[in-house]
């Protein structure tokens, strides 16, 4: 798309899995996302890129490439070579800054961080807590350092809106070693979501975030809660890892600790059996075979009686949360739906809130089946408390914090690393 060569108009927003990088990226004066892109199967024979540009005349065009990518250095250069081409970055001095998704900041990071030799090493050290997800993380900043080296990158946690829970919610009641020596505490992700959402929803209500009491809940393929007081994040539902909770596509949530003990004794699987079976082939699919709720919907109503089982486990563990995170709050203002489930069955924002009347919580069903993508309240007139059907964007969250922190930290003159909390 041509744009004018203005220094630093645009964000990088990447996301980087082991052998896959997402990426977006938004142009920050006007406030759009300009592509959206998928780098897949690098280090594989064929390397396949797919991205959907903006045109000049508001609409997407979607646009496929091939090439054989060893590692993520590699795909970067492609990225850039044919965003050159194509005339959506021409040069580097373009991007203002990059901002990286990072899953796991640990207790070290409360914000983001302005990325330097440091802030990698402290990302390096949390690798024993989030071993799946840091190590790509890292990957996909060492090859954007690599490849963009005169542009600041910025690292986006998803646990650094949890970071404000208080001890009586994050800590667990084993030995207190555990905490002490190995950090084993609730951290919460989905962060970023959570806070953009809660920020959308008191925008949606005219009332400073800081008024207001909320329950967030992100319903997608992953899915957790959130209290947030008064603007502040108090407990949420994912824990270590983000197996705990509710029950999501493949994740079982919420469960006796002792099952996997049982498990490996009885049925003599292994431990890397348990995990991946817990993570990979429960939740949804594990209790009707399908982990998209659409399939899991539409079988229910043609009498399946394990997607009912399934749809009805679902929502049943939302509404335990909501019922739990109320009295947490003590005063509810408002429920958000949001994530991919939140955002668009009005079968499972009806069938969580049905009888929470005496919550204040009621749904308009005509309201309800009538959301259309903005920003709706479903709740019925003169309930007490909101309800909030309210699209999630993570990328944009991630692109307008990375932007924040880095103006907030040039403004301050600071050291290469403001953003490491005091230990
Ligand atoms: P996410 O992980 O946020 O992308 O959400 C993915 C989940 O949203 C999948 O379980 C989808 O089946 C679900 N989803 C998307 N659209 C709908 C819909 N119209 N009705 C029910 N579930 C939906």
């Amino acid at each position: 798309m041509p744009e004018s060569a203005e220094r630093g108009t645009k964000v990088g927003v990447i996301n980087c899995g082991s052998s896959s990088i997402k990426y977006e990226v938004f142009d920050r004066k006007k406030g759009i996302k300009l592509v959206s892109g998928l780098v897949e199967r690098i280090g594989g024979a064929e390397g396949l890129m797919k991205q959907s540009v903006l045109q000049a005349d508001g609409t997407f065009s979607e646009q496929v490439y091939t090439k054989r990518l060893a590692n993520h250095r590699q795909a970067f250069v492609f990225i850039a070579k044919i965003h050159r081409e194509k005339r959506i970055i021409q040069e580097d001095a373009e991007l203002f800054c990059i901002g990286h998704r990072v899953v796991h900041g640990g207790e070290l990071f409360r914000e983001p961080a302005v990325i330097d030799d440091e802030v990698m090493d402290a990302i390096r050290g949390l690798i024993p807590l989030a071993p799946l997800h840091n190590p790509p993380n890292l990957l996909g900043i060492e090859a954007a350092r690599m490849r963009f080296p005169g542009i600041p990158q910025v690292a986006v946690f998803d646990t650094a809106f949890h970071q404000t829970l208080p001890p009586a919610a994050y800590r667990y009641a084993v030995p207190a070693e555990l905490y002490d020596e190995h950090q084993i505490r609730r951290y919460g992700f989905h962060g970023t979501s959570h806070f953009h959402v809660a920020r959308e929803a008191a925008l949606h209500l005219g009332r400073p975030l800081e008024e207001l009491n909320m329950i967030t809940l992100h319903l997608g393929n992953g899915a957790s809660v959130a209290a947030i007081r008064e603007g502040v994040c108090v407990d949420t539902s994912m824990g270590l890892t983000p197996l705990e909770g509710l029950i999501m596509g493949t994740r079982c949530g919420d469960l006796d600790p002792a099952i996997p003990f049982h498990l490996i004794r009885q049925l003599s699987l292994s431990v890397d059996r348990v995990e991946e079976i817990l993570n990979k082939e429960s939740g949804l699919k594990g209790i009707c075979g399908f982990n998209d709720m659409r399939e899991v919907q539409q079988r229910a109503e043609h009498g399946d009686e394990r997607a009912r089982l399934a749809f009805d486990m679902f929502c049943y563990r939302v509404k335990k949360y909501i019922g739990a995170y109320t009295a947490v709050l003590g005063r509810l203002d408002a429920v958000v739906f949001t994530g991919g489930i939140g955002e668009n069955s009005e079968g499972v924002r009806s069938a969580v809130c049905t009888d929470l009347r005496q919550l204040g919580i009621t749904l308009d069903e005509r309201r309800n089946s009538s959301v259309t993508g903005k920003s709706a309240e479903i709740q019925e007139a003169g309930a007490p408390v909101r309800v909030l059907v309210v699209r999630t964007n993570e990328e944009l969250e991630i692109a307008l914090q990375a932007e924040a922190i880095l103006e907030k930290s040039v403004r301050r003159g600071d050291a290469p690393c403001p953003c490491l909390a005091q230990t």
